[in-house]
């Protein structure tokens, strides 16, 4: 889907609901946006827990694929399965959520996704904090310093670290690995001082950037949460948006001054 898909319709319910949570907005002075895979979902990238056959874990071993055991049992298999994904990510454009979430340049963003499709809907990247890595950027697998941004319809394959002779590896956050310091403890200290966080297309279950939603709760936060399905997002949200992202954040966030 893209920005020109039609909308459907919001029932009653639904429209109740878009108006108290454009109140919370309205009255908010720092908002930011902490968006899961669901949020790239309407632009056609699987996400990875949905009960949807499509979903990434339905189809493949998470652990063959996105650890470093993974990867040093089978690097080739494993930059195989990542060039698919870049491959697939420049072939699909931002959806309609993306570019509303971009309409409001003040807006900063915490995201779980690996895409750079909140850049491509015209975020500055320095709004972003990318938790789990960037599926375009490739690095040393042995940590010597080299990183690189690659040609996402043309990724360079296995080759060696050009700065060490080790393997390059993709730039992203692979199971049993650290979040990158930086980046989370910047998550981190904007998730305390927000008034409204937008929790938009996430399961929530990958910790520990699923306790970023808690952590902005516990100090006072309001949250909004956007998803089509219930799911662990929901005890702690203020006002749940029952939808596709694509569907509910244009009207959702039409005409507002947001503050970031
Ligand atoms: P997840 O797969 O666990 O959950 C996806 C969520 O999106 C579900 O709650 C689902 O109900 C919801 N969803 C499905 N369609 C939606 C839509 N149209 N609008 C709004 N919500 C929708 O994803 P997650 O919570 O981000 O899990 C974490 C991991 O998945 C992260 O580590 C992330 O790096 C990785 N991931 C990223 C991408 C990407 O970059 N696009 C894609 C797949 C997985």
């Amino acid at each position: 889907m893209d920005s020109r898909t039609p909308r459907a319709v919001p029932d009653g319910d639904t429209l109740k609901q878009l108006q108290t949570a454009r109140s919370i907005l309205q009255q908010s002075r720092r908002t930011a946006v902490f968006s899961g895979a669901g949020l790239s979902a309407e632009s056609g990238i699987p996400t990875f827990r949905d009960p949807d056959p499509q979903s990434l874990w339905a189809r493949f071993d998470p652990m063959k694929l996105a650890s470093i055991e993974g990867f040093n049992a089978n690097p080739q298999r494993v930059m195989d399965w990542y060039d698919w994904r870049r491959t697939q990510l420049a072939e699909v454009a931002p959806n309609a959520g993306h570019i509303a979430l971009a309409e409001h340049r003040e807006l900063l963003h915490v995201t779980q996704n690996v895409d750079n499709l909140l850049e491509r809907a015209g975020v500055a990247p320095h709004r972003i904090h990318h938790l789990h890595g960037e599926i375009s950027r490739n690095r040393c697998v042995a940590e010597c310093g080299f990183e690189q941004e690659i040609a996402l319809e043309n990724p360079p394959g296995l080759v060696p670290c050009p700065q060490c002779g080790r393997q390059v590896r993709p730039c992203v956050v692979w199971f049993g690995e650290a979040l990158p310091q930086t980046v989370w403890q910047a998550a981190e200290k904007l998730c305390r001082r927000v008034d409204c966080l937008l929790v938009v297309g996430t399961s929530a279950s990958v910790y520990p950037a699923a306790g970023l939603i808690g952590l902005a709760r516990e100090c006072g936060s309001r949250i909004i949460e956007i998803n089509p399905a219930a799911g662990e997002a929901d005890p702690a949200a203020d006002v749940e948006l029952r939808g596709g992202s694509a569907q509910i954040l244009p009207p959702l966030l039409h005409g507002l001054q947001l503050q970031g």
